[in-house]
């Protein structure tokens, strides 16, 4: 635990998570779910839940008038650090993504009526959702070119176009979908969210796609969808017309520190499992991995590494907390693609401490491997973020670098 940014509500928090996730979670960590799609898993995790609520943490992403503990995000951080310890851990406390960057959204948001249908059930873990706005034909480091449209006829919009990388769209009750609305504004103002629910006649889940070779299912999975000439109620408007990506903005913002503090708990899980193999791993008698100073520089870099981002990555945290998402853009910018890699980085060493074994899905390390690779291409690829942080730091020096038109 850090204690640094550690608080009392930390302090008291983390010690009762950490229990309950080696108690309850770890032992799920088994070929058969590793491998097997989620819906073999969820419902003992649907279980878990309850469990999780009994002990009083569920919610802990909430404000106190909604049952949570008006944790700040820094404190979730820390806390969002420890349930990524395992796959599994977000789910079983209802704090996984994309849910949660929606639940943040629909508070800030959504008018009142779509908050008591959709907010009230998604925060008691009753629905799931998802967040639809990158399309197979426009490049998604751009996201001002869309080709979905949301035309207004009556007290509707009818919504046309196609996505895919909805993450979790399988079994979602609704999608929030970014569309054109305003064609003729500027570029940054033509686009605005809109909440559809995926039982609306139009809605096609095309396919789950497959990433490195497994297409999943239900909230582990990532899909291609159509909406043609899909109806919605102008009410489900999200915010205001043309805010689209100010609200995406809004919502990337703590949804990185999410991330970022996630990568961290999947490198410290990593760490500590090749810790334990090369202090155990006899590889002549009474000689061990561990004493290899091969290995035992992966020890240290990764110790560094870890130690490093998570300091960046809080203080990242608490400078949202303190002057929100818009003066902290530098500094996420930075969290994201340097935790990604650092994150990948300590995976590989822990799979390379363990030979064949890291290989196979006796340890959660090949899981890892597979789904998080994803991590430095989603929520702006390396090079998108390092190439806003450069342009930052050289108009300081006078350069003003032309971003991509
Ligand atoms: C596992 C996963 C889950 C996802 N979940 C969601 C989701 O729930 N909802 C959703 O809407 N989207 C989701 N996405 C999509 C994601 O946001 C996009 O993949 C991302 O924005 C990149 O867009 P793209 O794939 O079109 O790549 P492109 O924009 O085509 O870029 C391709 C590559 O070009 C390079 N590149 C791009 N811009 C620059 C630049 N300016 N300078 C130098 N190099 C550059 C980068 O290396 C990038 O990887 C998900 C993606 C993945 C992999």
């Amino acid at each position: 635990m850090e204690t640094l940014f550690a608080t009392e509500r930390t302090q008291t928090l983390i010690p009762r998570i950490q229990e309950f996730l080696e108690k309850e979670l770890y032992p799920l960590e088994t070929a058969k779910y590793l491998t097997g799609n989620f819906s073999q898993v969820e419902p003992i995790l649907q279980e878990k839940r309850q469990l999780v609520q009994k002990a009083g943490l569920w919610g802990l992403h909430l404000p106190e008038a909604d049952g949570g503990q008006n944790l700040t995000l820094c404190e979730f951080g820390q806390i969002s650090e420890v349930l990524a310890t395992t796959p599994f851990g977000h789910y079983a406390f209802n704090t996984q993504a994309p849910d949660i960057g929606n639940v943040e959204l629909l508070h800030r948001y959504a008018p009142e009526p779509l908050r008591q249908k959709y907010l009230q059930p998604l925060m008691a873990g009753q629905i799931r959702s998802c967040f639809s706005m990158t399309e197979p034909e426009f490049a998604g480091s751009n996201p001002t070119r869309l080709g979905t449209t949301a035309v207004k006829e009556g007290d509707e919009y009818v919504i046309n176009g196609h996505k895919w990388f909805t993450s979790s769209a399988d079994g979602a009750a609704f999608a929030i979908v970014m569309a054109v609305t305003n064609p003729e504004a500027a570029p940054h103002r033509r686009a605005s969210q809109i909440l559809v629910p995926l039982d609306t006649p139009g809605v096609t889940l095309v396919r789950n796609i497959p990433i490195m070779g497994h297409a999943g299912d239900g909230w582990a999975s990532h899909a291609e969808l159509r909406y043609e000439n899909v109806r919605v109620p102008q009410t489900h408007l999200i915010g205001t017309e043309g805010a689209g990506f100010l609200l995406a903005q809004e919502r990337l913002g703590p949804g990185r520190i999410h991330h970022c503090m996630r990568f961290i708990g999947i490198a410290e899980r990593s760490f500590d499992l090749m810790c334990r193999y090369a202090a155990q791993r006899e590889l002549s008698e009474g000689t061990y991995l561990g004493d290899q100073q091969l290995i035992q520089g992966f020890i240290a870099e990764s110790r560094a590494e870890i130690d490093a981002a998570r300091l960046l990555v809080l203080r990242t945290a608490r400078q949202i907390d303190e002057q929100g998402a818009a003066a902290t853009r530098d500094a996420i910018s930075t969290i994201k693609f340097f935790t990604a890699n650092m994150m990948l980085r300590v995976l590989d060493r822990a799979i390379q401490t363990h030979g064949a074994l890291g290989l196979t899905n006796d340890t959660v390390l090949a899981y890892w491997y597979a789904h998080e690779r994803a991590a430095r291409i989603y929520d702006g690829a390396d090079e998108v973020h390092k190439a806003a942080l450069a342009r930052s730091i050289l108009k300081g020096y006078g350069l003003d670098v032309r971003r991509t038109k």
